[in-house]
């Protein structure tokens, strides 16, 4: 895949760049190697003071920034803003509490006949962070904040469509005042990640992005036996019951299902309804999602701009025409329109059977799948029935409905009624095919830490 700039909501290259050479692949891993090494007996306050530094610069950047991200993967300029000033926040995050989440931990010194038994969070080393461009900033930050706290350094190789950001995110860190080998970019393709985790002064990789890419890359940790974190696709239920506020629920199932133009991870994208509010949820939910402003991106008053690339929106209208050549209905959307750039609309889909692609795979676009449920047995069967974990929603008012969703839900997170979001205060991450490790909190942190046990006699 070229790496280049290409606007999707006009079709237009802005920029195309030159994937690194062998030889500035090899400077760039050396420098993280010598950077590994003094890094991680840097303190957590010159670490923190790094991070602060780095949120000012986004603060600071935040109207170029924004731009950017805007240009070059097509979400709403309000929703890249949004995006950046969550980014400052995670910085600040992780600035402030990295210290006491990483502080030795006492272990019970005396079951284990020792004087002293704990357990100490010591950095991996030099960690490859493969990322998606759909949230171009934030996946790449939510990975680079923890990391660089618990004293690693991160090599980024971004999403070859992203690149602009990409070159952003490798100068971030140097002018925010820590080591300029403490984060770098590497402009390369996918197919040069295999020989980037196979190198011995890599100790760890994490990957966000589909499941071809996590396989891929799954497989590659797994021959070099390193450490990997996954965060892959999903396909989030979104089950709302009797006794949920409708209007609430489509509402919020409209936000959720057309966010970042559908292209979410942990966008609600299957909604399973309960038989006795099916008509009403549907009125309204069909109703609000025809209403949503389609457009360009930077204009305040549009909510769905294109999607990020040709190639996913034809992905997108593969599906939608699969499903209504065996049977579904679309009751809202559902037509390409004419003219430049990579639009969809927003779409609502009933009558889906299993015997359909849409069913089992991953919408990356804003299209809903309708499904109705005889009880709550059967939404959750209906919900469990897929090879994706990432988060689930519930909509119901009733405890014990609530307490089975928590407990049955196949999925990383389950948010009550609400909608999946990521924070730093909360782990992210799924299950199943949806991956492995987790992201955020402390748990995210942990990932790239050698939990040294400590015994002493
Ligand atoms: P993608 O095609 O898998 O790309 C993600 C990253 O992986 C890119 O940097 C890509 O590089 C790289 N890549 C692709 N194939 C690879 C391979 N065989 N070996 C090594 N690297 C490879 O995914 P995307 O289209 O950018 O993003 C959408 C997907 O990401 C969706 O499935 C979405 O659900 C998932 N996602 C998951 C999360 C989560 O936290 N669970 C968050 C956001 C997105 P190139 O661009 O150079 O191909």
């Amino acid at each position: 895949m070229a790496i280049a700039s290409v606007n999707p909501a006009t079709g237009q290259t802005l920029a195309t760049f030159t994937a690194h050479t062998a030889e500035q692949i090899e400077a760039a891993l050396a420098t993280a190697a010598a950077t590994a090494d003094t890094y991680r007996h840097t303190s957590f306050a010159d670490r923190s003071a790094g991070l602060r530094a780095a949120a000012d610069l986004l603060d600071a950047d935040i109207d170029t920034l924004a731009a950017t991200m805007t240009a070059e993967m097509g979400k709403t300029l309000a929703a890249a803003r949004a995006e950046v000033s969550k980014c400052a926040k995670g910085l600040r995050f992780y600035a402030q509490h990295a210290k006491a989440m990483l502080a030795d931990e006492a272990a019970d010194a005396a079951a284990v006949g020792a004087s002293r038994a704990f357990h100490r969070f010591a950095p991996l080393g030099v960690v490859l962070a493969v990322m998606p461009w759909n949230f171009p900033l934030w996946q790449v930050i939510r990975f680079a904040a923890p990391a660089l706290m618990a004293g690693n350094v991160g090599l980024l190789k971004h999403a070859s469509n992203v690149p602009q950001t990409a070159l952003y995110l490798g100068d971030l860190f140097a002018r925010a005042g820590l080591p300029a080998g403490a984060f770098q970019t590497l402009l390369i393709g996918s197919d040069a990640v295999d020989a980037v985790i196979s190198d011995p002064r890599v100790a760890a990789a994490t990957l966000t992005g589909s499941e071809g890419a996590g396989r891929s890359v799954g497989v590659s940790a797994g021959k070099a036996l390193k450490k990997v974190v996954l965060e892959l696709g999903g396909s989030d239920p979104f089950v709302v019951l009797p006794s949920a506020d409708l209007a609430a629920a489509a509402r919020v199932a409209t936000v959720a299902r057309c966010q970042n133009n559908g292209q979410s991870c942990i966008a609600a994208k299957r909604f399973i309804v309960h038989t006795d509010v099916y008509d009403a949820f549907t009125e309204l939910f069909t109703a609000a999602m025809a209403a949503q402003k389609v457009g360009d991106p930077t204009d305040p008053d549009t909510v769905v701009g294109p999607l990020a690339t040709e190639q996913g929106r034809t992905d997108v209208i593969e599906l939608v025409d699969d499903a209504t050549a065996k049977g579904a209905t679309v009751l809202t959307g559902g037509t390409v329109p004419d003219g430049p750039g990579w639009f969809y609309p927003p779409t609502v889909i009933a009558d889906i059977t299993p015997a359909m692609r849409i069913y089992a795979e991953e919408t990356f676009g804003p299209v809903a799948s309708l499904y109705r449920a005889t009880d709550l047995d059967d939404a959750l069967r209906i919900a469990n029935d897929s090879v994706f974990g990432l988060g689930s929603n519930v909509w119901t008012t009733d405890a014990g409905e609530i307490e089975r969703c928590i407990d049955e839900l196949q999925a990383g997170q389950v948010f009550v009624n609400g909608m999946t979001t990521s924070y730093p205060e909360i782990a992210f991450g799924g299950i199943k095919t949806s991956g492995h490790g987790r992201e955020l909190a402390n748990y995210g942190m942990l990932e790239f830490c050698n939990i040294k046990t400590v015994w002493v006699a």
